[in-house]
């Protein structure tokens, strides 16, 4: 005979990511997280102040993201002629040159991924805080595990990093506001993705709508 479990009952256990063993989920304190009890790998945390610290960190990183696209990455020195490069410009020259399909990339990888995943953040804590609209909190959150795999903007500073390295033996170079705002931007957006995992998200979203039932 066959039992149906439903999505509730699903919702009390949890699954290792690495060694695949499932769990019954147990009450944790505030700051503790839970272990595997075969491989000792994380399954969640508990922390009481993730929504508000999402949200200040979510807002931060979209206002450093803006900083970085309005203000000048570099400055170079080319027969005493000073030339600004921004991103923009950076793909505006990618497009003259006739390198379509780069600069197509670059535009999602540096461009709309980044900002996508920013509004989706600062959306999901928004209403995870106030409590709202639970069937697009839980619509954001799938998107978001999607789109997460493309967020490269770490192998885009790092790829200005070399560039820049490279430049410097050539051409004088002033660094500009923005390339400290993407630096900021990127420590902040990789914090998030390490320590803000979405299966806590849901974990949580369950809690905060179970209440108001
Ligand atoms: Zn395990």
């Amino acid at each position: 005979m066959k039992t149906k479990i439903t999505s509730d009952q699903l919702d009390e256990f949890i699954i290792c990511h690495k060694c695949h063993t499932l769990h019954k989920k147990a009450f944790i304190s505030n700051g503790s997280k839970a272990v595997c009890r075969h491989c000792k790998s994380v399954l969640y945390h508990r922390d009481d102040a993730l929504i508000d610290k999402g949200l200040a960190l979510s807002i931060t990183g979209l206002i450093l993201f803006i900083l970085a696209n309005v203000f000048p990455l570099i400055r170079v020195d080319i027969l005493g002629q000073e030339q600004v490069i921004t991103i923009l410009s950076m793909i505006s020259r990618l497009l003259e040159s006739g390198y379509y399909i780069v600069a197509l990339f670059v535009v999602y990888l540096v461009f709309i991924f980044p900002i996508m995943i920013f509004l989706i953040y600062v959306t999901l804590f928004f209403l995870l805080k106030t409590a709202q609209k639970e069937k697009l909190v839980q619509d954001l959150l799938i998107l978001l595990s999607k789109i997460l795999l493309w967020n490269m903007s770490d192998i885009f500073l790092i790829s200005i990093l070399v560039s820049l390295v490279k430049l410097m033996s050539m051409l004088e170079i002033h660094i500009g506001l923005s390339f400290w705002t993407l630096t900021l931007f990127v420590i902040i957006d990789l914090y998030m993705t390490r320590s803000i995992h979405i299966g806590e998200l849901w974990k949580i979203k369950e809690e905060i709508y179970r209440e108001q039932k």
